[in-house]
């Protein structure tokens, strides 16, 4: 049986923030279609493949499933349930926006099946909200973390953007430090990413808005890796860190590079060394899905050459690459070829080795781009 991981994509939002590239939309007119539509992808994927996967984790993202109705995600889940076979203790996700959950809600997702929640709050100051267009303010989302865990939520995993317009290393500190005092396990920090097609991108190209430059970024990176790790967050992967015991199963699967399967508009997904995705249109999903069975619009099998690359980014960005597990799927030659290099990463400590697993370092993590480049 094939560890696999489920994606969700839950694309209906309240706004478009001006950052935001994800495939959302603020029309419900298709809610209910959408459901029907997505249980029929997901038998129609399980048709084949039902006997040979293990359910890991199951993610809902979006958009802002939090919005829908529990009974919405519970359909899912059962749907998933029934025509796939679940791990014992399955990791299923919700990712919720502040301001679109109460306790009560909440207490109903639990009973729909959901064991975590992650919150997209991306700061606690109001003016780097006001700017990121979000609908929430501070208040909301300390209450929003609060509701979830008096609800009964024990895994709850926060998102902030850091290197935000103006936003001083004296601002980032109290993001964080707020953050340190919630009941939550688990945190991903992104830095701001400007997205080709986004409000912000625009705002950039009209002069509108200024943008803080790399320096700054790596400076507040690195201070981040360590304020993350004095309070006992520890760094997982490149944005991700987290208390003992609450690693994110399902994105460890993507770095681990085992097989996922996506469900909705926009989704890809990973399997057998294939990769595909379904179109980013909810109108056209309904319809693809309708005449033909599914909503792909694009594949691609990955060479040989290709997964080692992927293996290889994934596994340095994530855990650690394993370099018996290398060898045993991929032979030696790449060990071979990278050696020299590999020992300069070591002496310099932006690498380390122990078992024969060499990990980056918080050193290397704040070059792991530049490090990833230079491997042959
Ligand atoms: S709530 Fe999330 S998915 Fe929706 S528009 Fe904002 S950033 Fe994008």
């Amino acid at each position: 049986m094939k560890e696999t991981a489920i994606y969700v994509h839950i694309p209906f939002c309240d706004h478009k923030c001006i950052y935001c590239d994800f495939y959302s939309i603020v029309s419900y007119d298709n809610l209910n279609n959408y459901l029907t539509t997505l249980k029929n992808e997901i038998e129609f994927y399980a048709s084949n493949e039902r006997n040979n996967r293990e359910i890991i984790s199951i993610f809902f993202g979006g958009g802002t499933p939090s919005f829908v109705e529990p009974s919405y995600i519970g359909e899912i889940i059962e749907s998933i349930q029934s025509n796939f076979q679940l791990k014992e203790k399955c990791e299923i996700t919700l990712e919720t926006n502040p301001g679109t959950v109460n306790k009560q809600k909440i207490e109903k997702f639990i009973e729909a099946g959901i064991n975590r929640v992650s919150i997209g709050i991306q700061s606690f100051n109001e003016d780097e909200l006001k700017f990121l267009t979000r609908i929430h303010d501070k208040e909301t989302a300390l209450k929003t973390v609060y509701n979830v865990k008096e609800a009964g939520i024990d895994n709850i995993s926060i998102d902030l953007i850091f290197n935000l317009p103006k936003q001083t290393k004296e601002k980032w500190k109290s993001n964080l430090e707020t953050a340190f005092k919630l009941p939550i396990n688990h945190i991903s920090a992104y830095s701001l990413i400007l997205e080709k097609g986004t409000i912000l991108n625009k705002m950039v190209l009209d002069g509108k808005v200024k943008l803080q430059d790399d320096d700054y970024d790596a400076e507040l990176y690195e201070f981040t890796i360590d304020e993350m790790t004095k309070n006992n967050f520890m760094q997982y992967e490149v944005s991700n860190f987290s208390q003992e015991g609450f690693q994110c199963i399902h994105n460890k699967a993507y770095w681990d590079y085992k097989d996922y399967l996506s469900f909705g508009t926009s989704a890809h997904s990973f399997a057998n060394g294939k990769r595909w995705w379904n179109v980013s249109s909810l109108k056209m999903y309904i319809t693809m899905m309708n005449q033909k069975g599914n909503a792909v619009i694009g594949e691609e099998i990955l060479s040989r050459e290709q997964m080692l690359d992927e293996y290889i980014m994934l596994a340095l960005r994530g855990s650690g690459l394993d370099l018996t597990e290398l060898k045993n799927i991929f032979g030696t030659k790449w060990i071979e070829i990278n050696k020299k290099y590999l020992d300069t990463l070591l002496l310099n400590n932006f690498v380390e080795e122990k078992n024969n697993l060499i990990k980056l370092t918080p050193k290397g993590y704040a070059i792991c781009d530049e490090i990833l480049l230079n491997f042959q």
